[in-house]
């Protein structure tokens, strides 16, 4: 059916649905949502397609498409969060899960609210202090916290009703994800597997916040006895005293609901630690890392699993959104659960049954050859497995994935899967031991024991070398077409029935493709980097298009316009002959900051040995925030940048006294052992000296 057709069939559908009065989000309307005007949960619908079933911005309309209303967002780290829309208003999570309510038509703020999360918890945040987003039910707004309480908000108000604490908040426990509501119950999991986690989901009375049922993804200690026959069984796939360090496994983004099979499915996060050496001594599979598991939502008792990496050792997490629908399979309709997990093969499974139906590569992989479609279990290059083998090695993909969380979409008119991929390696290398660190990033593995390879000749490019959007037949298998991002780095995606697939990018622009062709109709510069998904809604007859933008510092040649996020954080929202305007003057309010914005850097007076141990310090304590090698990439200070550099003492100050704490940046005190704070600092003056050198050598050209 061609677009305008089915736009004209919703049309009466959706404005008989929007002609009924607002009376907060229960079973029966999340159950319809694939028929409404609103965006009613992060996914959209309990299926989690993100596909809009509005038309009126179409192929033919979409040049048309302009700002109708920005938000500012006062935070100025990763914005990840998709928006939702739920009886006119507009509800979105920034960086340290704040919650913003605006009215969806007009964009006048309404409330915002702060759970106030104590700035120490981003050192436990391996991947910056993001939320992916809020759900509604029966008139409150759920939110996970990064701290790992799950709150329950008035959703008029902003007020506090409930809050519980979901994790052991000694432990190195965060919550980036977007609680799912199913039947009253809202379920959330949380992240840690690089730390010290055991995965695991927990559902709450939505009502009340009593915790009804807790799922772990793996096995704990054997003395102390398993919670469930699934945990006995999965035990015998681990060796050693896996337990120790948790194990992994966490369920951080992926889950989703299928009204028709009644099952909850969810991702599973990579072990802990890494190298499974350290972590299951021999092998073994390590049940349920990187799989994707199907529960009952009402127990929480488990149903079926498909591992997509058994015994992985790569950090190949199955954590990635998963999705379910009804696609053309060998001429009959089936109802599939699909996944693009960080591994690299695209999964189609049976939805009733977890039988695997299709696995193939959507982007370079040299992990495995192939998946084995009798046993469903991927024939591995045993040379991917340094943790064997000893000697370091380079892999396709990386630690990062072909495909991370950033959220996907799928199109029933095209039958199409929209994903961001990136085709990235990483160097993997064994270590004699492992030194296990409370609170830090522990994976026991040696990536610069594999860097040397990167020298050899014929060796890949390192680290990232392409990213795009794909869109993929999941019947077939194939890719169908892409369309190459500029600037590496993935962004999420919305398909709508207009015939168009959004999504933003890396260079500051937010753009419209034909889903059909993938030919670019439409794009807006947004002044900051997008790496959060769209959604779209209607409100009095008009269909808008919103995306929340700011990630990673600012796009090439632009600068700052927001007075209150310095990589021009902002909710963007769109509409045919929209006349908003972004602000053009750049922002020159003078920040209490110790970075200056040119390299200079004192001299060098700490020894080689000093320096080396620096480096391994930074790797694992700092990388994870300022940048892998030292240069920041994101809206986080370089430090090769900082004023610290010329003093230990001042240095020392905001590492270990934690001057700074009020900006975020928490004293290491606890985390550093005795030495390490001097030991990073001469290893950021090398790194800022080696850059300001380049810099000097090219300015002489
Ligand atoms: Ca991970």
């Amino acid at each position: 059916m061609h677009h305008r057709h089915v736009a004209a069939a919703l049309s009466a559908v959706l404005l008989a649905a929007s002609a009924q009065p607002p009376q907060g989000v229960d079973d029966r309307r999340l159950r319809a949502a694939d028929r409404t005007a609103e965006w009613l949960a992060a996914g959209r619908t309990y299926s989690e397609q993100r596909f809009s079933p509005l038309a009126q911005i179409n192929t033919d309309t979409v040049k048309g498409l302009d700002l109708a209303w920005y938000g500012d967002v006062d935070t100025e780290r990763g914005q990840e969060a998709t928006p939702i829309v739920v009886d006119g208003v507009l509800y979105v999570t920034t960086a340290w899960s704040k919650v913003k309510a605006f009215d969806a038509a007009t964009g006048k703020p309404l409330w915002s609210y702060d759970p106030k999360v104590d700035p120490s918890v981003g050192q436990i945040a391996c991947c910056d202090v993001v939320n992916r987003g809020v759900a509604a039910w029966n008139g409150r707004i759920y939110l996970g916290a990064l701290d790992g309480r799950l709150i329950a908000l008035d959703a008029k108000t902003g007020r506090e009703a409930w809050s519980v604490v979901t994790v052991d908040q000694s432990k190195a426990y965060t919550i980036t994800g977007v609680p799912r509501i199913v039947r009253g119950k809202v379920i959330i999991g949380n992240g840690g597997g690089e730390y010290n986690a055991r995965g695991y989901v927990t559902a709450y009375d939505a009502e009340t916040g009593k915790q009804l049922w807790r799922f772990y993804t793996v096995p704990g200690n054997p003395a102390e006895g398993f919670e469930t026959p699934e945990l006995a069984r999965a035990a015998k796939t681990w060796n050693g005293e896996w337990w120790k360090l948790g194990g992994g496994g966490t369920v951080w983004d992926g889950m989703a609901y299928d009204v028709e099979t009644g099952l909850f499915y969810i991702g599973v996060g990579n072990g802990t630690p890494w190298n499974q050496k350290f972590r299951s001594p021999g092998g073994g599979d390590n049940l349920f890392l990187s799989s994707i598991v199907a529960l009952d939502p009402d127990t929480g008792k488990y149903r079926w699993h498909y591992q997509t990496t058994p015994g992985e050792t790569w950090d190949y997490t199955a954590a990635q959104p998963l999705m379910v629908a009804t696609i053309r399979w060998q001429g009959r309709p089936r109802r599939v659960v699909m996944q693009a997990p960080k591994n690299g093969f695209f999964y189609v499974l049976d939805a009733r049954t977890g039988k695997l139906l299709s696995a193939e590569k959507y982007a370079p992989v040299d992990w495995a050859e192939r998946v084995d479609m009798t046993t469903g279990r991927p024939i591995e290059r045993a040379a991917a497995r340094y943790d064997r083998t000893g000697r370091p090695v380079i892999v396709s993909p990386g630690p990062l994935g072909a495909h991370n969380w950033h959220p996907w979409s799928y199109s029933p008119q095209t039958g199409l899967v929209y994903l961001p991929v990136t085709e990235n390696n990483g160097p993997y290398g064994d270590t004699a031991e492992l030194k296990v660190n409370a609170r830090g990033y522990n994976t026991g593995v040696d990536a610069a024991a594999a860097l040397p390879l990167y020298r050899a000749p014929g060796a890949p490019k390192g680290g990232s070398v392409r990213s795009y959007l794909q869109a993929w037949d999941p019947a077939r298998a194939k890719e169908v077409w892409r369309a190459e991002n500029a600037v590496y780095g993935s962004s999420g995606v919305m398909a709508t029935a207009g015939g168009l697939v959004f999504s933003g990018d890396h260079s500051g622009t937010f753009a419209a493709f034909d889903a059909a062709t993938g030919r670019k109709l439409w794009s807006k510069p947004t002044q900051a980097k997008i790496v959060a998904a769209p959604m779209s809604y209607e409100i009095g007859g008009a269909q808008y298009v919103a995306v929340l933008a700011g990630a990673r510092g600012l796009p090439d040649g632009q600068g700052r316009t927001s007075a209150v996020s310095a990589n021009n954080s902002r909710l963007l929202v769109y509409k045919l002959g929209g006349a908003a305007r972004l602000p053009t003057d750049t922002f020159k309010a003078v920040q209490e900051s110790t970075i200056q914005s040119r390299l200079n850097p004192p001299l060098l007076t700490g020894t080689n040995e000093q320096v080396i141990d620096g480096q391994a310090s930074y790797a694992r304590v700092c990388s994870g925030c300022h940048g892998a090698g030292a240069v920041a990439d994101k809206s986080i200070p370089d430090l090769r940048y900082s004023t610290t550099l010329n003093s230990f003492a001042l240095w020392n100050a905001v590492v270990t006294d934690g001057s700074r704490a009020a900006q975020g940046m928490a004293s290491f005190r606890d985390i550093l052992a005795p030495g390490e704070a001097e030991t990073i600092w001469h290893y950021v003056i090398s790194e800022a000296n080696k850059a300001k050198a380049a810099e000097d050598v090219a300015r002489r050209r």
